[in-house]
């Protein structure tokens, strides 16, 4: 196995695609044997390269709190699971003073949330204010519902240069999203010419390494640059709940193989929740958050999970990554 993680990583380094199969075997090494743990060392070492040793933060906002009618069974803002009532939405000025906050902070990237029913040309609005209002060398990200390339189109237009979507574990089954529709929105991102994020997510305890490995590689076949893995969040009263959440050193092992299947394609690997093991294995990438996160059971007031930029900062110099300047 050793020799084998020794051939992944010389692949990775050329850029090489990796067998899905292989991909597969190095998930299933049990992820507290010498084995696994040179997967974290390799992992880490690419890192190094590809990766120019840089550890950056990505910061996210919340913009509204609603319920939801789509009701995937893992988001606390599933309408039928009744976790809150209310809606509660950032004015475009609260916005920006976030951004100034996460920028002078040092984000590499700010990503404007929202649901599905925000509406694209809003956000393009505020996305244009943005832009104006806060200067700095950092990317502008979208999380949206779907769209079309006319609406992928006038979002490069409005500032935003990388979007945030996925096809999700379970698309189809613990979603009422059709798998197509997603696909549809993957393939508008790339023909805008807009950057791809596309995290393996929400992992959960049930989920099998063939499941993980092809949802892995949809991002990659749609030239996502920034990839990795987000472990599902239990929240209770969502239907989820009961399958309980991945260790911290499995949400470890997958960041290593999302690491060395990326290789030189995705140089930018992304951990969620933010994991120390999961940066000593290979993440160069981790989320601060705030405002409307569909992992919270309540509108987040400060930063998710206490995980904040200065948290982040202390955590890579930690795992022996050089940080941006602020
Ligand atoms: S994940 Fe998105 S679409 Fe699904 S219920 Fe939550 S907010 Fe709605």
């Amino acid at each position: 196995m050793i020799k084998k993680i020794d051939l992944v990583y010389n692949l990775a380094l050329e850029g090489k695609r990796i067998d899905d199969s292989i991909l597969i075997e190095l998930l299933e090494l049990d992820s507290a044997s010498k084995e696994a743990s040179y997967l974290g060392e390799k992992a880490r070492e690419l890192a190094g390269k590809v990766a120019g040793n840089k550890g950056k933060i990505w910061a996210s906002i919340g913009i509204d709190y609603q319920t939801c009618p789509m009701n995937c069974d893992f988001c606390s803002f599933g309408e039928e699971w009744n976790l809150f009532e209310g809606r509660h939405e950032w004015t475009d000025e609260e916005v920006v003073e976030q951004v100034e906050k996460y920028v002078s902070e040092g984000a590499s990237w700010i990503t404007l949330r929202t649901t599905q029913y925000y509406g694209i040309d809003r956000l393009n609005v505020l996305a244009e204010k943005v832009r104006k209002e806060v200067p700095g060398d950092y990317g502008l990200v979208a999380n949206t519902g779907e769209f079309g390339k006319l609406k992928a189109k006038e979002m490069k237009d409005a500032g935003i240069d990388t979007v945030y979507h996925t096809l999700r574990l379970g698309e189809g089954k613990d979603t009422k999203f059709n798998i197509e529709d997603r696909l549809a929105t993957l393939s508008s991102v790339s023909d805008a010419d807009l950057d791809l994020a596309y995290l393996v997510e929400p992992i959960g305890p049930e989920h099998s390494n063939e499941e993980i490995v092809k949802i892995f590689k949809t991002g990659l076949d749609h030239g996502a640059v920034l990839t990795g893995a987000m472990a599902r969040v239990l929240i209770k009263g969502t239907p989820l709940e009961d399958k309980g959440e991945l260790s911290p050193e499995r949400l470890a092992q997958i960041i290593a193989v999302t690491r060395l299947g990326a290789g030189t394609n995705a140089p930018d690997i992304c951990v969620h929740p933010p994991g120390r093991q999961a940066m000593e294995w290979g993440a160069n990438v981790v989320v601060v958050e705030t405002g409307a996160v569909p992992r919270a059971e309540k509108e987040c007031c400060g930063d998710w999970d206490k995980f904040d930029s200065k948290k982040a900062r202390k955590w890579f110099e930690e795992a022996g990554y050089d940080l941006e300047s602020k």
